[in-house]
């Protein structure tokens, strides 16, 4: 489908998480939307407590095994790095370690590769920045870690989380509630955008004539928003709006908090981030007094049959479909307070590896308990929106006539592009997608069946598990 014909008088975006956000401060920022209304609509006043965007950290790293992502996330991170983006400890540079279990994988090989190439050019003659000034500040930027002692030696933990791997220095991580806090206050700023707290229950389909248009959403509560073109943003639940069987598809992340004391928190908030590709098991830096356990996973699926989300409503409840949905800690009814019993093991695993008792730091005054022992603090099932190969879905939707436009399939690592994928979804609503991201982000001519999903090579774990059939195998409370 190609660009708008002309500038919109008014744009609706569904969803103010990092892709909805952005596209709202590019449109509200652009002198060409000047005399456009737009709405903003999220089902929860903001920060949205269940959205993916909203938590305590998002790594932010170039370290990607796509050459064009890789290029894209270090745009985005020279910003992190140096504006205002990453001000107010919003960004923190302690690195990146890329680990893996014996046998290696590819995405690191290839993600080594395109790390070290972008370095070399960082510290090309032609280029600015000298040995000196780079961010290893004369230490090498990028170490290749041969050992589990090599792993020991960089993590300063006592432990590991796999026996080879890389570590990038140049990378960091986010503190996720509070750039998304800034971007909404920058959004706020502009006035141009009008917040509304309401949840969608269906897109305006007028089904009037042979070509079908979007004229806006309808509220559960009644209200009807109306605009002349949509965005719909509404990560892992754009599946409950949109027909995506065989596009996009959400799926359950597992995340883990323990609470540690100052102490600790001064002793290992040095640490890089350390995530093992073959499991998809890792920590981000501490911060704030918390260790945030996680797993970069193939993760569970929630199986919910709900009417057409596309058909006219008397056919909708006559023609359902099956799709996950995200079932979260604010849902009716909501999730147990702790995770299936499989999660809580990995996790458990993963603290005890990582922060051994008896080799980590422990601050006995604090806790009888080393960190590896203590109870979470709190758990949380968080939602990727996946695709088939990982890329993220910027484009028209074919059968609306350039009144919708969609923006999902973040797949677990769109957070770190909030400084310029504002700017990039308009240039993309404006028949400019860039070159390298015109066949990955294009809304897809086939429909691929889900079980055939190879992902972007990044993720570990058990593939196949359903949300449901995990917690009747059991788990425990607060493990
Ligand atoms: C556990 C976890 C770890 C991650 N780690 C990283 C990382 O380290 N680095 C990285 O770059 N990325 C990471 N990601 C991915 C990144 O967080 C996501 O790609 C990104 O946040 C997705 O943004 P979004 O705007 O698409 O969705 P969301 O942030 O989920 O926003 C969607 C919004 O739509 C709203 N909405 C939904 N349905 C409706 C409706 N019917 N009506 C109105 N509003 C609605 C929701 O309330 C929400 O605010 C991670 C994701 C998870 C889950």
């Amino acid at each position: 489908m190609s660009a708008t014909p002309r500038t919109p008088s008014s744009v609706l975006i569904i969803g103010s998480g990092v892709f909805g956000l952005s596209t709202a401060y590019a449109l509200a920022t652009n002198p060409k939307y000047k005399e456009t209304d737009i709405t903003l609509v999220d089902r929860s006043d903001f920060p949205s407590r269940d959205s993916s965007s909203i938590d305590t950290s998002r790594i932010i790293r170039p370290d990607y095994a796509d050459p064009a992502y890789a290029a894209l996330a270090n745009r985005a991170q020279e910003l992190w790095r140096s504006s205002e983006w990453g001000a107010n400890g919003r960004y923190t540079e302690t690195g990146l370690c890329i680990t893996a279990d014996a046998g290696g994988t590819n995405y690191g090989i290839q993600s080594l590769k395109n790390v070290r190439e972008m370095e070399a050019k960082r510290l090309s003659p032609d280029a600015k920045v000298t040995r000196k000034e780079s961010r290893g500040f004369g230490k090498p930027v990028i170490e290749v870690l041969d050992t589990e002692e090599d792993l020991r030696r960089v993590l300063g933990t006592g432990g590991t989380n796999g026996v080879q791997g890389y570590v990038n220095w140049s990378s960091g991580w986010g503190d996720a509630e509070a750039c998304m806090e800034y971007l909404y206050q920058k959004v706020a700023r502009t006035q141009r955008v009008r917040f509304v707290s309401g949840t969608v229950s269906r897109l305006d389909i007028d089904h009037s004539s042979t070509t079908k248009i979007i004229r806006g959403a309808l509220l559960n509560d009644g209200r009807h928003l109306s605009a002349e073109f949509t965005i719909l943003a509404a990560g892992a639940w754009t599946a409950a709006l949109l027909d995506l069987r065989g596009i996009a598809q959400s799926n359950a992340q597992i995340v883990s908090y323990i609470t540690i004391s100052e102490r600790e928190q001064r002793a290992l908030e040095k640490m890089p981030t350390a995530l093992n590709l073959t499991t998809g098991l890792f920590v981000i830096s501490p911060s704030a007094k918390h260790i945030k356990l996680a797993r970069h996973g193939h993760g569970y699926t929630n199986p919910t049959t709900i009417p057409h989300p596309e058909l006219p409503l008397e056919e909708a409840y006559h023609n359902p479909i099956n799709v996950s949905l995200p079932r979260t800690h604010l849902t009716d009814p909501p999730l147990p307070d702790y995770l299936p019993a499989e999660a809580t093991a990995d996790l458990r695993k993963l603290c005890t590896d990582l922060y051994p008792p008896g080799a980590a730091p422990h601050d006995k005054t604090f806790s009888p308990l080393p960190i590896a022992q203590r109870p979470f603090a709190g758990t949380r099932l968080c939602y990727y929106t996946d695709r088939p190969h990982g890329e993220f879905l910027i484009d028209y939707h074919p059968s609306y006539d350039g009144s919708l436009f969609v923006v999902t399939g973040g797949s677990g690592h769109g957070f770190k592009f909030m400084p310029i994928i504002g700017d990039v979804i308009v240039q993309c609503i404006e028949g400019q997608t860039p070159p390298e991201f015109k066949e990955k982000w294009k809304w897809p001519e086939q429909r691929v069946p889900e079980d055939q999903w190879v992902g972007d090579g990044s993720r570990g774990g058990a593939k196949g598990m359903v949300l449901e059939e995990e917690y009747k195998k059991g788990g425990k409370a607060r493990l």
